[in-house]
C-alpha cells in the first residue's frame, strides 16, 4: 500500500491509498474553491446529558448531483471533482460540508472505488483490504488530534437513508467526546466486571451467541451474528475472535481473513428480500439500503467508566438494514424517536435465519 497526502484547493487534506507502491500523485487541483465557512457547534442537553453537533453550514450542501457532476469521481479534463488525479484506488477528504470541525472534530470522506456505479459489495477482496488499511490509518491519524476523542468509520448505503451521492463511499466523524451508545456499553461493561469479579461483558456475549442459533457466520477470526435483541429487523454484529479495543490492533490474520467475510455478509444483505428462486421481488427495487458503523474504544480518558481501560472494550461492526420487507422501511416512529424504544417486527432468529439462507453457495 502506498499513501500520499496532499491539499485540496481550499485547504483541505486529500490522501490516496493505492495498491501500486510506484503511482504518483501529484495532480493539482485546479478549482476557483473558497474555504467554506464551518461553524459547527456542540451543545449539551442538560436534561439528557448527550451532545447535539447544530451545523447549520450544511443546508447548502450538494443534493443528488447527475452521475456527470458526481463529486467523488476522479477529474477527467474540465470536469473537475474532489479528487484531482484521473484514477484513484481509495480517496480520503475532509468533508466540505462538515458536521463537526476544528474544535469540534472532523469529519471525512472515504471514497471506496474510483467506480461510479460499483457498491462495496462489488470490490475484489484485495481492494476492501486497501479500505480497511485506510481506515486504520484514519483512526490512527484522527486520535491523534487534540480535539478528537473517539473516531466513527461508517458507511450509510443507498438513497432511502438519505445517502445525497450514489457513489460508493463512507464516511469518517473524529468526535470530540465519548458518544453515548459507547459510553452506554462502557458502563454495561464496568457493571460487568464489578458483579462478575473481573468478566469481560464483550467475551461473554460472544461466547453465548456463538454457542446459540442466530449465529450468521463464522470463521477462523470472526464471528458474526444477530443480536439477542437486535435494534433493527436485520441486524448482525461482526467481532474479531480475539478482542481488541479498535482496528489499530487487529493482527495480520484477522485483517487478512477480513475482506472474505465482510463482502460475504455485504452480498448477503442484497440478497435478504429476493424471492424464494432468486428473483428480485420488487421490480427494480434498489439494493438493500443499510448502515455499517464500526465501534472503536474511545481514545480519551476512560475516569468515569469505573475500572474500565481501553483494553476492556471490543472493536467490532454493527451492520443493520432499515428494510423490513420488500418495499416497506422500519421508521423511526413514536416510541422510538420519542422515547428511545425500539420495536422490532422481526424475531432475531428468523432473521439469522434468513442470512443463512442467502448465503454465498
Ligand atoms: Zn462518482
Amino acid at each position: 500500500m502506498k499513501k500520499t497526502s496532499t491539499r485540496l484547493a481550499d485547504g483541505r487534506e486529500l490522501i490516496y491509498y493505492d495498491l501500486r507502491d510506484d503511482l504518483v500523485r501529484d495532480a493539482v487541483d485546479r478549482r476557483p474553491l473558497e474555504r467554506t465557512v464551518t461553524t459547527s457547534e456542540v451543545r449539551r442537553d442538560p436534561l439528557l446529558g448527550d451532545s447535539v453537533a447544530i451545523a447549520s453550514h450544511r443546508q447548502g450542501r450538494i443534493y443528488h448531483p447527475p452521475a456527470d457532476e458526481c463529486p467523488l469521481c476522479p477529474s477527467q479534463g474540465e470536469r473537475l471533482s474532489e479528487i484531482p488525479d484521473s484514477s484513484y484506488d481509495v480517496a480520503v477528504f475532509e468533508n466540505r460540508f462538515p458536521s463537526l470541525a476544528g474544535d469540534s472534530g472532523r469529519c471525512e470522506v472515504v471514497c471506496f472505488t474510483s467506480d461510479h456505479n460499483a457498491s462495496f459489495a462489488d470490490l475484489t477482496e484485495e481492494q476492501a483490504r486497501l479500505v480497511l488499511e485506510a481506515w486504520t490509518d484514519r483512526t490512527s491519524e484522527l486520535s491523534h488530534l487534540p480535539s478528537v476523542e473517539q473516531v466513527f468509520c461508517f458507511e450509510n448505503r443507498g438513497a432511502e437513508i438519505g445517502v445525497t451521492l450514489g457513489h460508493p463511499h463512507g464516511q469518517i466523524y473524529a468526535y470530540p467526546f465519548t458518544t453515548p451508545r459507547t459510553a452506554l456499553m462502557l458502563r454495561s461493561v464496568a457493571a460487568h466486571k464489578e458483579a462478575t469479579g473481573g468478566e469481560n461483558l464483550f467475551d461473554a456475549v460472544l461466547e453465548q451467541e456463538l454457542a446459540g442459533e442466530r449465529v450468521v457466520l463464522e470463521t477462523e477470526h470472526w464471528a458474526a451474528f444477530v443480536p439477542y435483541s437486535a435494534h433493527w429487523p436485520y441486524e448482525v454484529h461482526l467481532y474479531p475472535k480475539r478482542r481488541v479495543p479498535d482496528l489499530l490492533g487487529l493482527d495480520e490474520d484477522a485483517r487478512a481473513e477480513f475482506p472474505k467475510v465482510y463482502l460475504e455478509l455485504l452480498r448477503r444483505f442484497d440478497r435478504i428480500f429476493d424471492g424464494p428462486h432468486g428473483e428480485k421481488e420488487g421490480a427494480g427495487e434498489p439494493l438493500t439500503p443499510y448502515i455499517s458503523a464500526w465501534h472503536q474504544a474511545p481514545f480519551g480518558a476512560l475516569e468515569e467508566f469505573e475500572g474500565v481501560s481501553r483494553d476492556d472494550f471490543a472493536l467490532h461492526l454493527e451492520l443493520f438494514t432499515i428494510r423490513r420487507t420488500s418495499g416497506k422501511l422500519k421508521f423511526l416512529a413514536g416510541s422510538e424517536s420519542g422515547m428511545n424504544v425500539f420495536i422490532n417486527d422481526i424475531r432475531p432468529e428468523a432473521a439469522a435465519q434468513r442470512l443463512r439462507e442467502v448465503a454465498s453457495s
